[in-house]
């Protein structure tokens, strides 16, 4: 059958261990989401090495996406990358890829926060509207809402993110990142098996959060080896997500909103999502949570974050076009939010 003309736009993403080309029409059709990650032998991401892995794996991404999709190079209409922030030589080379795609093909490079990528992903996915957004990967870690023609951050982690935390722990604890299964999932499937509540740091500073005391006491706990380690990764869990969701629910109290969106790699966790679905609950909010495909980082989110950006004026020229490491949510415009 044939299709209907219409207009795509590619968008990388880039920003950490993922290299993701995703495709979305102007409507908003997710029409094809590739990905490869880089999994370090030891220890975590590598910058250097994850660059490299993405130059490499560019080419067959881009080859995976376009083939799902059934759409030419000659027929998009707009290239989109994630700017930032994230991990600088993993950031440039997605940008590399993205300014030869533009400047080869002839059209609009648009320049991407990965941040709101995953917000309006989020959003595109689930029909929520103005939620509150928790959004809990291996770099970020806040809860945002948009008001007054930007997305404000409400709270946030003062040291490391979530994600990390889960990783970081994982790691010391000899587990081991399987294709499929990321640590943060591997402490999961522990976790639901560990019953005894270990005290651990709670640290929750006004509207922010502090993971690292929690981190360290729990890796101390696990080095001691008195503590069974399902114990320990519950324990983790419920003290970690706990004070992520006592934010949340404080933004929610504050802002008013009738939505809560849950969105980011760790989103995927069942215990966190039963967590943040209470607190929407009491407050009468309808909780979303974002579909596991889109919930790490990926293409497709900025694909549709790209078309937004520039159906409603946003083109990035060439020189402006450079990495923004520490691009933070606040700093970028949303003119297609009222
Ligand atoms: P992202 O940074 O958005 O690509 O997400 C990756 C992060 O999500 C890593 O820290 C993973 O360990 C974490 N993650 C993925 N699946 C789960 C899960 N089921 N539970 C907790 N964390 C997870
Ligand atoms: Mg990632």
């Amino acid at each position: 059958m044939k299709r209907a003309i219409e207009a795509y736009c590619l968008g990388i993403e880039s920003t950490a261990d993922d290299f993701g080309v995703g495709i979305s029409n102007f409507k908003g059709d997710i029409i094809a989401n590739a990905s490869s990650s880089y999994i370090p032998e030891e220890g975590g991401i590598h910058p250097r090495e994850a660059a490299r892995h993405h130059a490499e794996a560019a080419d067959e991404v881009l080859n995976e996406a376009l083939t799902k999709a059934e759409v030419k190079p000659r027929d998009l209409n707009i290239v989109a990358f994630s700017q930032g922030p994230g991990l600088g030589p993993c950031l440039r080379t997605g940008a590399t890829v993205a300014r030869a795609l533009s400047s080869y093909l002839n059209i609009p490079l648009v320049g991407v926060n990965h941040s709101i990528a995953h917000i309006e992903i989020g959003k595109l996915t689930t029909g929520a509207h103005d939620p509150v957004t928790l959004y809990v990967s291996g770099g970020n870690t806040m809860v945002t809402a948009y008001d007054c023609g930007r997305y404000r951050v409400f709270g946030e982690t003062l040291d490391i993110a979530l994600g990390n935390c889960l990783d970081v722990f994982a790691r010391e604890a000899g587990l081991k990142h399987k294709k499929g299964t990321p640590l943060g999932a591997a402490i999961e499937q522990l976790a639901t098996k560990g019953d005894k509540l270990i005290p651990l740091p709670y640290v929750v500073k006004g509207m922010d959060i502090s993971l690292s005391g929690l981190l360290t006491a729990a890796t101390t706990a696990l080095n001691k080896g008195k503590c069974r380690l399902e114990d320990l990764c519950y324990s983790l869990q419920e003290h970690a997500f706990s004070m992520v969701t006592e934010v949340t629910e404080r933004a929610l109290a504050h802002t008013e909103k009738r939505e809560v969106l849950l969105t980011g790699g760790v989103a995927a966790n069942r215990r966190l999502q039963a967590m943040i679905a209470v607190i929407a609950e009491e407050h009468g909010a309808l909780f979303k949570t974002v579909p596991k495909e889109f919930a790490t980082d990926n293409g497709a989110m900025i694909a549709w974050t790209g078309v937004l950006a520039y159906t409603n004026g946003i083109v990035t020229p060439l020189e402006n076009s450079y990495a923004k490491l520490r691009w933070r949510i606040e700093k970028a415009d949303v003119p297609w939010l009222k």
